[in-house]
């Protein structure tokens, strides 16, 4: 396969994951069903001239969106306080005031209303895990629950936001080009955020799931983007280097937000990363297997803390014989159901105290501050472990 980002070179295979749970943000009311629910085969091939990395073995019909999925981040008030940020920084760069928004793979639109809200545009928001009501809504925006056409019925958009989507893509590239064709001679603006490859491929890689097609460092991310007739404005990593954002324009006038760009060493440094995955991935598996039956070996009630994709894909690979005490999450729409492949319940955060945990595990650093502040305040003194 050509490299979608660069298409200058064939991809290279890395690293094999075997198989994996292909619905990691479903969770399902029945253990059965959630035992029941697919795996999916994850290899990953890398691009030596751009390190852009992307799932080999990616079937696009094995994964299809609807609102039973639940990817939301918004429940985390580390996770609020960095998107309101965002409008702010948003609303400030760019002519927002009066001007018409796209924002594809919208989520429950709590972004977008924001956006609308603080900026005074208007926005459309698409997304097939959209699970409110459809059509307009007091904040300017309007919803669809579903993704959109990209064709002459997409209203004419003066910016385009995709947060947490453009990785979840079988053709990222074409996205792009039709993005591109769509704003025609128009000044557009667009802003994307992904999860940044560099921390991915750099860890244990507990974020490299299923619906995550593609893997983006600054470079690759940059070279896509160009490639598909965009100028960059502006890359950058955030929320503790766990995500990467690229603001984009065509069309626009004067230079460049920025004119600060990644170089060829922070691509030769990516794929030094991506050199060392397989084996360190590996690694951390059998790490974690091992440090899991052990906590439980001592009485510890170990706990994962987060039952998110990534909570879901170290279950899968690290405890998939149901060995911690107890898998618990702040979003109540999981409380009382079942993660995919390896069945673990969900219980609310009070699971802690109650079982007198002395381990908390978590997979998401991003959120260390947070978890520590709750497990104060219900008076648990439990050692908290970053997976
Ligand atoms: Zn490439």
């Amino acid at each position: 396969m050509t490299c979608p980002a660069c298409g200058s070179a064939d991809l290279v295979e890395l690293a094999d994951l075997g198989t994996i749970p292909v619905f990691c943000g479903v969770h399902w009311a029945s253990r059965a069903e959630a035992l029941a629910s697919p795996l999916g085969r994850m290899v990953l091939g890398y691009c030596p001239s751009c390190a852009y990395v992307r799932n080999l073995a990616f079937d696009p019909t094995a994964l299809v969106y609807d609102t039973t999925m639940d990817t939301n981040l918004h429940h985390s008030p580390a996770f609020q306080a960095f998107s309101a940020d965002l409008v702010k920084h948003l609303v400030d760069r760019y002519p927002l005031a009066g001007a018409t928004v796209l924002d594809i793979g919208c989520g429950q639109g709590e972004f977008l209303r924001e956006l609308c809200h603080v900026a005074g545009c208007r926005g459309y928001g698409y997304d097939a895990m959209y699970a409110g009501p459809t059509g307009p809504d007091g904040s300017g925006a309007i919803f669809h629950s579903g993704h959109p056409l990209l064709d002459d019925t997409t209203p004419r958009f003066d910016f385009v936001t995709s947060r947490h989507w453009f990785e979840h893509l079988d053709d990222p590239y074409g996205f792009l080009v039709r993005l591109r064709e769509l704003a025609a001679d128009r000044p557009v603006y667009g802003y994307l955020e992904v999860p940044d490859a560099c921390y991915d491929l750099a860890t244990a890689g507990w974020e490299v799931i299923y619906p995550h097609v593609s893997y983006f460092d600054a470079y690759s991310l940059c070279r896509v983007v160009e490639r598909a007739g965009w100028r960059v404005e502006a890359t950058g990593a955030l929320f503790a280097g766990m995500f990467r954002f690229i603001e984009i324009s065509v069309n626009a006038a004067g230079p460049p937000k920025t004119t600060r760009r990644p170089t060829e060493a922070d691509r030769d440094r990516q794929l030094a990363a991506i050199g060392g995955f397989a084996g360190r991935h590996h690694a951390e598996r059998d790490r974690w297997r091992q440090t899991v039956a052990r906590l439980a070996g001592e009485g510890a009630q170990p706990v994962l803390w987060g039952a998110g994709s990534r909570g879901v894909q170290f279950l899968h690979l690290a405890d998939p014989d149901g060995l911690l005490a107890a898998v618990v999450d702040v979003n109540a729409r999981k409380w009382g159901r079942f993660l995919p492949v390896t069945g673990h319940e969900v219980a609310p955060p009070e699971r802690v105290a109650e079982l007198g945990s002395s381990a908390v595990v978590i997979t998401n650093p991003a959120y260390r501050t947070e978890i520590a502040a709750a497990l104060e305040t219900m008076g648990v003194a439990a050692e908290l472990l970053v997976a």
